[in-house]
């Protein structure tokens, strides 16, 4: 059985370049770049409650890092480090060996360092701290929202919840659109290189990780305006364009959670220069609402005719016609 230190040691004591101190000692040492701030952003994953029990140890090192690094984008903040808090059943050096693959290959494309952490035994859970720099007035805050702005989002949303509502067997996918669904559940990919796209263009930010319509309302919330969002606009996989059952459709769209898309506000005049960067970014951008002077209480749903969509309290589970 490997020690704590063992573990810490053989899967997670990697040399750093940027840190001037990285694993092995009380703290890590970092210097921040003039005229940057840092941006902090922590997630945990619980096992049984974020992830299945036995899920693949690769994926979850991918995902719990994704999960932090698309706050960092969302923020606008490039990634530099992290550290890393496991709590683990046991020593399973597969496990082990798997998560820290998943987890260091993505460090590596966005050029993070694991400066430390904490290892310990419990039941499994996984919390990750980053850190990142953005000069900070240019930092993607929620609360910058200005009324007439348009309200944009990247990607497409809803698909990692249509592909949970296949493993619930809500619904049956083709083979094809449920690789897709999973990959995106499963591997969300952070969308940091728009998030740095969008400084100094985007007003407001947040990324989409408890459903798109709750998440814009957190701009709304902190900059004092009400939201509205167009149904009929809303970005849609081939996957999800397929599912027939339109009422799973609505939640996957508008409440699925595990997107991982930014969903930004944007003045109108910054519309063509918006739209040029999906090129850069690889991704698509939809302008699928907008931003006024009114009540932030919840985000307004039209639906194609215009008609406000009827909401439940308690998220999107349930819609009017
Ligand atoms: P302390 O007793 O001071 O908390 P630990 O013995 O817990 O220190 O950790 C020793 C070193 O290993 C520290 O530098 C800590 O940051 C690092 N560390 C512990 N667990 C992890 C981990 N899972 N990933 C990265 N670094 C870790
Ligand atoms: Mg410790």
């Amino acid at each position: 059985m490997p020690s704590e230190f063992d573990i810490i040691r053989r899967y997670f004591t990697r040399p750093v370049k940027r840190a001037l101190l990285g694993v092995g000692d009380d703290c890590a040492l970092m210097a921040i770049q003039a005229g940057m701030v840092m941006a902090v952003s922590t997630d945990m994953l619980v096992e049984d409650r974020h992830f299945f029990s036995g899920a693949d140890a690769a994926l979850l090192g991918h995902k719990a890092l994704a999960v932090n690094l698309s706050d960092l984008a969302a923020m606008g903040a490039a990634p530099r480090y992290a550290t890393l808090a496991l709590a683990l059943p046991d020593a399973d050096e597969g496990w082990l060996a798997q998560f820290a693959q998943g987890f260091f290959t993505l460090a590596d494309a966005f050029g993070v360092e694991l400066v430390g952490g904490d290892t310990t035994r419990g039941p499994r859970n996984i919390s990750i701290t980053v850190m990142g720099e953005v000069p900070p007035e240019l930092a993607l805050r929620r609360d910058g929202a200005k009324a007439g702005d348009d309200v944009w989002v990247s990607g497409c949303t809803g698909d990692a919840a249509l592909g949970l509502a296949h493993l619930a067997g809500r619904v049956r996918l083709e083979d094809a659109a449920l690789a897709y669904c999973l990959a995106r559940l499963h591997a969300p990919s952070p969308r940091v290189a728009l998030g740095l796209a969008l400084r100094g263009l985007a007003s407001g930010a947040i990324d989409v990780s408890d459903g798109l319509a709750a998440d814009v309302g957190h701009i709304g919330e902190r900059s004092g305006l009400a939201v509205e969002l167009r149904y009929a606009d809303l970005p849609r996989s081939p996957a999800l364009m397929a599912c027939a059952d339109d009422q799973l459709v609505r939640e996957c769209l508008l409440a699925g959670g595990d997107d991982y898309e930014l969903a930004f506000t944007a003045a109108p005049d910054a519309r063509a220069r918006v739209a040029a960067l999906a090129g850069v970014a690889g991704l698509l951008l939809t302008r699928v609402g907008s931003v006024s002077i009114g009540e932030a209480r919840q985000v307004c749903v039209r639906d194609a005719d215009g008609k406000t969509m009827k909401i439940d309290s308690k998220g999107f589970d349930h819609f009017g016609s």
